[in-house]
């Protein structure tokens, strides 16, 4: 098969897959995700047909309904039909010259502002929680970090620690048990993609004891009100991860937060939320 119809073909069986994913997600009632709250007192509906997102004031979240994004079908949609944008597709996997290219368009390069928000090599070790095939565990490496990843994707796992001599576990469960006890967890772009978010962040916590978190997720705060934010929920993003999520959370655990827009900070981008939860907050 040529890479054209290869794409194509991926890109049909993504549509097809999101509408099972829609369809599931309805049938189960549009319950939320993440902490199963469901009705109209939990549930706030925008009450227009084709925009089909709610807003759970039980934990904070945004999302569209989902019902297939769990168990083991996760790591067959995402080793096998999501490329994740640019930066991880095939093509870039296979040619530095270009990854580094698409990395640095992407703004995915996170050095600068873990070391403006959680300081430099010697303030602890790293976990990057869904890293793919490693860039961001690689450049933090390279910059004299210890840092470790954790990723779903038997492929892409597979392809950072062979290719790329990277550490990577299949969970923050396979980290503890391997003696890893990082200080900070890390994560862009990811978290919007897992429908059972906080029971994921509990179990990172859980296992991992980190005492900071930087969680870098798409601005949504104004999804509501601001049309650019359109497709910032939808077919890719089950969620839309809200401050108020984040304040939520971080109290549920005695932590501090601080959760602002991008595009001030180095190495963000304006229409990202970037979160810093923890014993002390930073900068
Ligand atoms: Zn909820």
């Amino acid at each position: 098969m040529s890479l054209r119809n290869l794409r194509h073909s991926k890109l049909w069986l993504s549509r097809a897959f999101f509408l099972a994913d829609l369809l599931a997600g309805a049938a189960q009632g549009g319950r939320c995700p993440s902490c199963g709250a469901s009705g109209a007192s939990h549930l706030r509906s925008p009450g227009r047909l084709f925009n089909y997102f709610f807003e759970c004031r039980r934990c904070g979240l945004f999302f569209r309904p989902t019902g297939l994004l769990h168990g083991p079908i996760p790591e067959f949609y995402y080793s096998q039909v999501y490329d994740a944008g640019l930066a991880t597709n095939g093509e870039a996997v296979l040619d530095e010259e270009l990854r580094a290219r698409m990395v640095g368009n992407e703004g995915k390069d996170r050095n600068e502002l873990v070391r403006l928000l959680f300081g430099p090599p010697d303030a602890g070790e790293i976990a990057v929680f869904g890293c793919s095939w490693g860039y961001e565990v690689s450049d933090l490496c390279r910059a004299g970090y210890s840092a470790f990843g954790i990723e779903l994707s038997n492929k892409r796992r597979d392809w950072g620690r062979h290719r790329l001599g990277l550490t990577i576990y299949e969970s923050a469960a396979a980290a503890a048990r391997a003696g890893r006890a990082p200080a900070l967890i890390l994560s862009s772009h990811v978290l919007e993609h897992i429908p059972k978010l906080e029971s994921v962040l509990d179990d990172l916590q859980l296992n991992l004891s980190a005492r900071q978190h930087i969680h870098i997720t798409p601005f949504v705060d104004d999804f509501r009100t601001n049309p650019e934010r359109g497709s910032l929920i939808g077919r890719e993003h089950p969620l839309g991860v809200t401050t108020e999520f984040w304040r939520r959370w971080s109290h549920k655990l005695g932590f501090e937060m601080k959760s602002r827009q991008g595009g001030n900070l180095a190495g963000s981008a304006s229409w990202e939320l970037v979160t810093q939860i923890g014993t002390r907050p930073g900068a």
